[in-house]
């Protein structure tokens, strides 16, 4: 393992969740809503394997954010960290052959992978539990927050250098979009997701607190573009922005060498923001929120 540090998406979206960060001794992975074959593609695609992976840290049972646990969990021996509500849900519902693999933050909220602390933030969402993170280890600090319009005080990351924050919907795009009404209220209520005006609020209450990249995450396919969300967000945020690729590598903080890609690991991995075109090529499929 190089001693590079980074922290990547491996996908975003209402289809699939998962983020990455390494830090010098420690490799975390962030929600598990990949197969697990993409999870290895593309963690091999940034130097890593799966067994290279210290933790997995769950922020709530919904299957976009859980689909591959259980193969993931089969394959590596990391421990596997949900809340106590999220941890019951989960099992209750889909992952009773995992209940032994599972570890429930305990109520300091708090996890500790050898150099990296990581402190939790429960937040409004339709889920039994949803949880916020702060990644911290040396002079490295980052932040993720997605599904929930009802963000951490911005204070609680307070030194990131970067912060995932979700961006899921324009407004108008979901009002006048063809969901059924109930669930766009459900998107729109308290318990759902973030706006991209909501976005652009709270990445400038980041800004203010010296975070100098955000990138935006779980876009909607059907209700918003990677145009429109940054051109929200970056009407109120003067920071590095990005959007996070639905379905390949997106590189939000860190330096990768080249000797990590291999010519087939490259057609995978997308450091760049995703293209509106790509988008609205995806667009086509009808996802619900998950
Ligand atoms: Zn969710
Ligand atoms: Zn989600």
């Amino acid at each position: 393992m190089t001693g590079t540090d980074f922290f990547a998406s491996l996908a975003s979206g209402s289809k699939a969740n998962c983020y990455v960060i390494k830090t010098a001794d420690t490799v975390l992975l962030i929600d598990a809503g990949l197969s697990f074959r993409k999870t290895s593609t593309r963690l091999m695609s940034l130097g890593l394997t799966p067994d290279m992976i210290d933790a997995v840290v769950i922020t709530h049972e919904h299957c976009d954010h859980t689909a591959g646990l259980p193969m993931l969990a089969k394959n590596i021996n990391a421990p596997v960290y949900m809340t106590e509500a999220c941890y019951l849900s989960y099992i209750r519902s889909k992952g009773f052959d995992l209940r032994n693999r599972i570890t429930q933050i305990g109520t300091q909220k708090e996890i500790r992978v050898k150099s990296s602390v990581i402190e939790t933030f429960s937040v409004p969402h339709d889920s039994a539990d949803c949880i916020a993170l702060k990644i911290s280890s040396g002079s490295q600090c980052y932040g993720i927050c997605t599904d929930t319009p009802v963000p951490p005080p911005p204070d609680f990351f307070h030194g990131c250098s970067a912060v995932a924050v979700e961006s899921n919907y324009d407004p108008e795009m979901l009002k006048c979009g063809s969901y059924p009404e109930n669930l766009k209220y459900r998107i729109m209520s308290r318990c759902g997701h973030m706006s991209n005006d909501g976005a652009a609020m709270y990445a400038a209450e980041l800004g203010n607190r010296g975070c100098l990249r955000i990138m935006l995450c779980h876009l909607s396919l059907e209700n918003n573009t990677p145009e429109i969300a940054r051109r929200t967000v970056g009407s109120r945020y003067r920071g590095e922005l990005l959007c996070a690729a639905p379905d390949s590598v997106t590189l939000c903080a860190g330096n990768l060498s080249d000797t990590h890609f291999s010519k087939s690991q490259e057609k995978e991995t997308q450091t760049k923001e995703i293209t509106p075109t790509k988008l609205t090529a995806e667009a086509r499929e009808r996802l619900l929120p998950c």
